[in-house]
């Protein structure tokens, strides 16, 4: 497999750490507000990497965290008139369904920040020893960024960058330099605190990761995932704590997905285009379309989510759903029901071996897709060329398809099990609905739609008989 490694900003071979093992860690959400669809776009990112390692064969050892302790969650908590861990438990709860519905497998673990205080203070402490930390005037623990020879090499900033973009974040508090950033915030009124021998006090965000995601992959892990507006300073930050704390390299491979914009235009408060899944949902999309519509671009692409473009992915996906039922329809049959019948299987008996051929071909442009830099556009396409290919059999084409929705994850293999599974009353509809067309019933017949309709199936007539589909 070959990734873009942000590290050197070069495509790369991967190769792990423990021969067959991947440790992964994907930075998780900020458990003070809904997700927005620009972050679950970084999510679903992180999900098909997931799912292409394990293709591959890999063991994937996947860690997310939950921040939930932070400025943004004890300020939600004092609006709501509430604590900051009912504020975390309810917002996690909201992120893990947004994760269903999108078809994003779950982590192997998903630590929570306030779980790691104490890995965190020994991370502080470590750094203390070495010199990377000092004491504020404020009473706060700061980094010491001077002393890491290394700081910058994954953001590529130089230092007068460093130190503009160090001044526009929110830290007033005293240090010695601006760019330094806060391990361990000291003890202010009405905030939450833990004791400690930096006194009473709460981790800054930066070191939660480090701490949570040395603990759980060990001091040097393959990859970390995130999104660019992570790399500087989060991800830098992670780096020069980590590495000043072991002196060993954190990490091997860096990957970076890139923004999701609205019409163009950034996602911010003030213009209003902050969508989450649930606004999608409202206007009857399923979040499974909008699965279709990010593995449409490259992770390292702009994603430019427009209404248009979100249910031009909608329809796609419906086609795909219908093509894969009919091609399941086809292999249900038995031969010699086939409506090429009988004369025509000597010649498809022989044209099975082909089948087999052109299918294992498809297979593999799919996972040579997958394997350059994880090549979602690529692969979608080769799934089409599959289901529109008519020298592939029908069962041939089955067995591929619900192989590349291993890493797609667009709910193919489900959709067939659901069609197993269609209400008896749908089926007895649809048997009527077949009876009065056969006898030119036609009023009849399309009143017998409306109420599969009605009952959230449509019915789809295709050549091997009409299909029940569910609404989406
Ligand atoms: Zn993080």
């Amino acid at each position: 497999m070959i990734f873009y490694n942000f590290l050197t900003r070069r495509k790369e071979r991967f190769k792990p750490i423990k021969s067959g093992r991947v440790g992964l860690y994907t930075c998780g959400p900020t458990v003070y507000d809904y997700v927005h669809i620009g972050n679950l776009r970084t999510y679903v990112f992180e999900d098909i990497l997931r799912r292409a390692l394990e293709f591959s064969g890999y063991k994937v050892k996947q860690v997310t965290n939950l921040t939930d302790i932070d400025d943004k969650i004890i300020k939600r908590a004092n609006e709501e008139k509430t604590d900051y861990k009912s504020i975390g438990s309810k917002y996690s709860k909201l992120f893990f369904d947004d994760l269903k519905k999108l078809n994003i497998k779950k982590a192997d673990v998903y630590p929570k920040a306030t779980d790691y205080i104490g890995e965190m203070l020994k991370l502080v402490g470590k750094l203390d020893k070495k010199g990377y930390a000092y004491k504020g005037e404020d009473g706060s623990i700061y980094y010491r960024i001077s002393q890491f020879k290394n700081y910058g090499k994954l953001s590529k900033l130089k230092k007068r960058e460093i130190k503009i973009g160090a001044m526009t974040s929110s830290d007033e508090y005293k240090k010695e330099e601006a760019q330094d950033f806060v391990l361990w915030k000291a003890k202010k009124p009405k905030e939450p605190f833990w004791p400690s021998v930096y006194g009473d006090g709460r981790p800054g965000w930066h070191i939660e990761c480090s701490a949570m995601s040395m603990k759980n992959l060990g001091e040097q892990f393959d990859i970390h995932a995130g999104a660019v507006d992570l790399v500087f300073p989060h991800h830098e930050n992670e780096i020069a704590q980590s590495e000043g704390a072991t002196g060993k390299k954190f990490v091997n491979f860096f990957l970076e997905g890139e923004h999701l914009l609205i019409n163009g235009q950034k996602m911010s408060k003030s213009l209003h285009n902050i969508y989450r899944l649930a606004d999608l949902e409202k206007r009857g999309l399923d979040p499974l379309a909008f699965r279709y519509l990010i593995l449409s671009t490259h992770y390292r692409a702009k994603l430019n989510f427009t209404w248009e473009s979100v249910n031009a992915a909608q329809n796609a996906l419906r086609n795909l759903h219908l093509s894969v039922l009919r091609v399941a329809a086809e292999t249900g049959l038995k031969k010699e029901n086939h409506p090429e019948n009988k004369a025509d299987r000597v010649r498809r008996s022989v044209s099975y071996g082909e089948s087999g051929k052109i299918a294992y071909k498809a297979g593999e442009l799919f996972k040579k897709a997958i394997d350059d830099d994880l090549g979602t556009p690529a692969a979608l396409s080769m799934a089409w060329e599959v289901i529109n290919n008519g020298k592939i059999s029908p069962k041939d084409k089955m067995k591929m398809i619900l192989k590349f929705d291993e890493v797609l994850g667009l709910g193919l293999g489900g959709i067939i099990k659901e069609y197993g599974k269609t209400p008896v009353k749908i089926k007895q509809l649809i048997d009527e609905r077949e009876k009065s067309r056969a006898n030119k019933q036609f009023i009849q017949a399309d009143s017998l739609r409306k109420k599969i309709e009605q009952l959230g199936y449509t019915v789809e007539d295709t050549a091997q008989g009409p299909l029940a589909v569910r609404k989406i």
